[in-house]
């Protein structure tokens, strides 16, 4: 998952306010981040390093002024973490004009494309493949919206992408549609990025959702554009769990269907409880749904630290282990004695949730009856979010009861899967389903 950001401006941006709008996505990737773009007066300026947004930022210490410019924020799914040539934007040059690129998603046949291009001698420069996305549009001829028509025949995956061409903007969200992308309007200049919430919270006014398989060409005007192939797709996970709670995703309210998920999870629950308990922030929205429908007092038993990171968006386990008790803090004056109901937004591994219930317990907790607003996550994703084997899945090599005995909670229960389906007709439900319907590698649709 990754944060992207781009603009077209007539009378120049300074870049401080492009990383405005970037850290607003900062949830969508801790790792790395990056910007290119060219000057009012026409420099090709850019830097890109690891960390997150400010820090990053800071170390570049300039702030010029720019009519085009993209950005990104890096949570890695393909390419290796903390390479720093992965990092994005990927730069280079076609006819002595700059053309950069920054993609949200992965390729599902990435390998394929990537053995292809080696084999016609094009060299790769880093292990990601958006840089295969940028190699190929290089490749192409025409202009930008011909060529990415002609890229969407032979990607498959999640690809919603910006693009610099020469001193133009290109804006495109793949035939699938798995991973967002909004417009914005400030003045005459033309904002792009990943989450509405972001544009809003810069006060850049919000124009529209970017739809499946459409794009636009921002030069001197604004051209749209639509690939003929389409097939809707868009990731539920955004929803559950990816998205600020106050973006709206897919024509959908993050927050409201949080709260609906924690009120469907009360319905079907029978467990006697003295309080609900989030833990925030990704379980809190469900936890309010919840208890309204319960009657069942919410409380925040458990308070987290802004200054850490978000556990599951860390790249490897240790440091997802080690990262939930500097983050969370429970409180015993709400746990202690007490019948808790615990609520998350869905688990993968299981290890941040045993070591929350430990940690719930230690404060003094009677019972902890553990409740997560989506349904198992039985398979991995090939769409850009980083569940990469099967044996990582607690729900895909273990029963309701082993999950249970796993995180050590009295009971545990997911939102029902046919209850999730019937709320998401049309959007991505693979990792829940086990079933692809596009080709991903070692499964057939
Ligand atoms: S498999 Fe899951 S996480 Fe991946 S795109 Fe589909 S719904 Fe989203």
């Amino acid at each position: 998952m990754c944060g992207i950001v781009g603009v077209r401006s007539k009378r120049g941006v300074h870049l401080s306010r492009l990383i405005t709008v970037l850290q607003g996505l900062q949830h969508r990737g801790q790792e790395a981040s990056g910007f290119v773009g060219i000057t009012v007066d026409g420099r090709e300026v850019g830097f890109k390093d690891l960390g997150l947004v400010s820090d990053v930022f800071r170390r570049y210490g300039h702030d010029p002024i720019l009519r085009v410019a993209i950005a990104h924020t890096r949570y890695s799914t393909h390419g290796e973490t903390y390479r720093p040539e992965n990092v994005q934007p990927f730069v280079g040059f076609i006819d002595g004009r700059m053309i950069a690129l920054v993609h949200n998603g992965n390729l599902t046949n990435y390998t394929y494309l990537r053995q292809e291009l080696e084999r016609e001698g094009v060299i790769f420069r880093s292990t990601s493949d958006s840089e295969a996305i940028l190699l190929l549009y290089a490749k192409e001829t025409g202009e930008p919206d011909e060529r990415l028509k002609k890229l969407s025949e032979r990607l498959e995956g999640a690809w919603t992408v910006l693009m610099i061409d020469g001193d133009r903007i290109v804006a495109f969200r793949d035939p699938y549609g798995f991973r967002p992308l909004w417009m914005g309007r400030e003045g005459e200049d033309v904002w792009f990025a990943s989450e509405d919430s972001a544009l809003r919270s810069a006060d850049i006014e919000v124009v529209e959702e970017v739809g499946i398989g459409k794009g636009y060409v921002v030069g001197e005007g604004l051209k749209p554009f639509t690939v003929g192939k389409k097939l809707s797709l868009p990731c539920s996970f955004e929803l559950v769990y990816f998205a600020r709670p106050d973006s709206n995703i897919f024509g959908r309210s993050v927050y409201e269907w949080r709260l609906r998920a924690g009120e469907i999870l009360a319905k079907v629950d029978e467990v006697e409880a003295d309080v609900v308990v989030p833990v925030p922030d990704s379980g809190t929205i469900y936890a309010i749904g919840y208890s309204g429908v319960s009657g069942v007092p919410f409380q925040m038993g458990l308070i987290r630290s802004h200054y850490v990171g978000r556990s599951f968006i860390q790249p490897s386990q240790d440091m997802r282990r080690r990262t939930v008790r500097s983050k969370l803090f429970p409180v015993p004056f709400v746990l202690r004695g007490q019948r808790v109901v615990l609520v998350d937004d869905s688990l993968v591994r299981g290890t941040t949730m045993r070591e929350i219930v430990r940690m719930v317990r230690e404060a003094g907790a009677r019972e902890v009856h553990v409740r997560i607003g989506s349904p198992p996550v039985i398979s991995p994703c090939y769409f850009g979010i980083d569940t990469p084997t099967k044996e990582e899945l607690a729900a895909a090599r273990m029963s309701l009861e082993e999950i249970g005995r796993f995180i050590e909670a009295d009971s545990v229960l997911y939102l029902p899967l046919d209850e999730y389906k019937r709320n998401m007709e049309n959007f991505c439900v693979s990792c829940f389903t086990g079933r692809y319907p596009v080709r991903v590698p070692n499964v057939q649709p």
